[in-house]
């Protein structure tokens, strides 16, 4: 057995069909009484309906939220929470408003209440994110950890298949690198094969039939403990690769994990074989590397950087970049090695297994 640190903060989840009706409980079970409601201009209906249900809990809606929490957009939300006297925020939406979130917590100290629904798992972790004249720092502070987190799957409903699967890879992405994180512990193990267990099994169905509300569940059931295993132990290739590839090339979020998942898994295979195969067993797949590549063509998702925007002549100067300061990784993060991979990504072949 190994010895591990285990120092997991707790969040109080509130999960399932029916879930949101209790926001107003528990934000006055907080003792909480002027939110300010958080979301992006595609989902200012929900922002208005989340105020709806507050009622004299609401201070009023800032529905300007975008990807990347830009400092400009974040001062303009702190301004509007003082300007209107908020204690707290409700955030309804996904990584990008529950970033901004975030952005104010650090601030200001406010409590958030998360009502997340994509799969990307920004609820469940200490980390945020704030991009200023283009380039993006996070850090990680407990201040900004949600005080309650409401997951309701009929708020998935309208997740368009498009969004869900790369939403979801990207969740399977925070369970793979939490099991062979090298500060990684028994338990987070244990969420994060029981993440992609749930992940993989229920984001087809999720895709094909996308009123199934059982689906929709388990697949917000493996993006929680997805979210929690980002927020309690380190990441290694994978992420540097993607936050290196977001913020330099600008390519979206979700289909960079999509794509760069299984080739990153190939590259670690060897130097970490119990974290593949528990991986690959909770795919149901032969190897870790082939599943996370067959589940993506089954979703529907890209598997190419050539097909999401990524320069040809980028991929050296992405190797370059993401060589510099590696995050520590069971393989080594050579130059020659990394080149490979992202060749291999941007072609969008299957990787060896
Ligand atoms: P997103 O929040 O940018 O949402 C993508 C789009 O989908 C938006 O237009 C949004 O309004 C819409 N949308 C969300 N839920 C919907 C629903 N149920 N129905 C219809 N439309 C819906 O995307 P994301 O992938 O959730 O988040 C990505 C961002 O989150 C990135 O900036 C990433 O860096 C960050 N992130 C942070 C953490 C962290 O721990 N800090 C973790 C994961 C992701």
């Amino acid at each position: 057995m190994q010895s591990f640190t285990f120092d997991q903060p707790a969040t109080r989840v509130i999960f399932g069909v029916g879930a949101f009706d209790r926001l107003a409980d528990e934000v006055r079970r907080l003792g909480l009484k002027r939110a300010l409601v958080l979301s992006t201009p595609e989902q200012r209906e929900d922002a208005e309906e989340a105020a709806r249900r507050l009622g004299d809990l609401a201070a009023g809606i800032f529905p300007h939220a975008v990807m990347h929490v830009p400092i400009e957009t974040a001062r303009e939300a702190r301004d509007t929470a003082r300007r209107l006297d908020a204690d707290c925020c409700v955030a309804i939406g996904g990584g990008s408003t529950i970033g901004l979130g975030k952005a104010i917590a650090l601030e200001s100290g406010l409590a958030i209440v998360a009502v997340p629904t994509t799969y990307a798992g920004s609820e469940m972790t200490p980390i945020y994110g704030l991009t200023e004249d283009g380039i993006k720092k996070t850090g990680r502070d407990r201040k900004v950890l949600p005080k309650t987190v409401i997951y309701d799957p009929a708020l998935t409903l309208t997740l368009p298949p498009k969004i869900a699967g790369p939403s979801g890879m990207n969740a399977i992405a925070h369970c793979v690198e939490g099991l062979y994180a090298m500060d990684g512990n028994p338990i987070i193990s244990m969420f994060a094969a029981e993440g992609i267990r749930a992940l993989a099994r229920s984001l087809p169905r999720v895709v094909e039939t996308p009123g199934d509300l059982d689906a929709r569940a388990d697949a917000l059931y493996g993006a929680w403990l997805a979210g929690t295993v980002l927020g309690a132990v380190s990441i290694g290739i994978h992420h540097k690769l993607c936050h290196t590839l977001g913020g330099t090339f600008n390519l979206p979020h979700a289909e960079v994990h999509t794509v760069i998942l299984p080739h990153a898994v190939k590259f670690n295979s060897r130097a970490a074989p119990e974290a593949m195969r528990i991986a690959a067993e909770a795919l149901g797949a032969e190897s870790a590397a082939w599943g996370l590549f067959d589940l993506a063509v089954r979703l529907g998702a890209p598997v190419a950087l050539k097909d999401i925007g990524m320069p040809a002549d980028g991929l050296e100067r992405a190797a370059e970049l993401s060589t510099q300061n590696p995050y520590a990784n069971p393989r080594p993060v050579e130059y020659e090695g990394v080149l490979e991979l992202l060749r291999n990504a941007y072609a969008g072949t299957r990787p060896e297994a």
